[in-house]
């Protein structure tokens, strides 16, 4: 079997946006030459370079333990990372706000 990289969509699977660049975000089912079956991903919309980065959103490309055997351990994976990543954001924001107000 060869390999392919083809866009998957699930309405019932719930995506949050790119927790990186804010973009929108896109399931992919990926085959790779080396492995026996395909597996799921969810990757970042944006395929335009970013201000800060001329190569594009890095989860336009996500790291290995993005890749799982099904559609909905991918959207896990991914959302649960959102979710981590909105959390230190929100963290980073309230150190900066104490640090303003003089409470820290
Ligand atoms: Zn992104």
């Amino acid at each position: 079997m060869s390999e392919f990289f083809r866009s998957c969509r699930d309405s019932d699977i719930a995506l949050a946006p790119c927790p990186i660049c804010g973009s929108a975000s896109e399931l992919w089912e990926l085959k790779r030459r080396q492995e026996a079956t395909a597996v799921k991903v969810v990757i970042c919309a944006n395929r335009e370079p970013l201000e800060d980065n001329d190569e594009g959103c890095l989860l336009l490309i996500p790291p290995e333990r993005f890749y799982r055997s099904t559609l909905q351990e991918a959207a896990d994976v991914w959302n649960d990372f959102a979710a981590a990543a909105e959390l230190s954001r929100k963290d980073k924001e309230l150190e900066k706000i104490a640090m303003m107000t003089g409470e820290k």
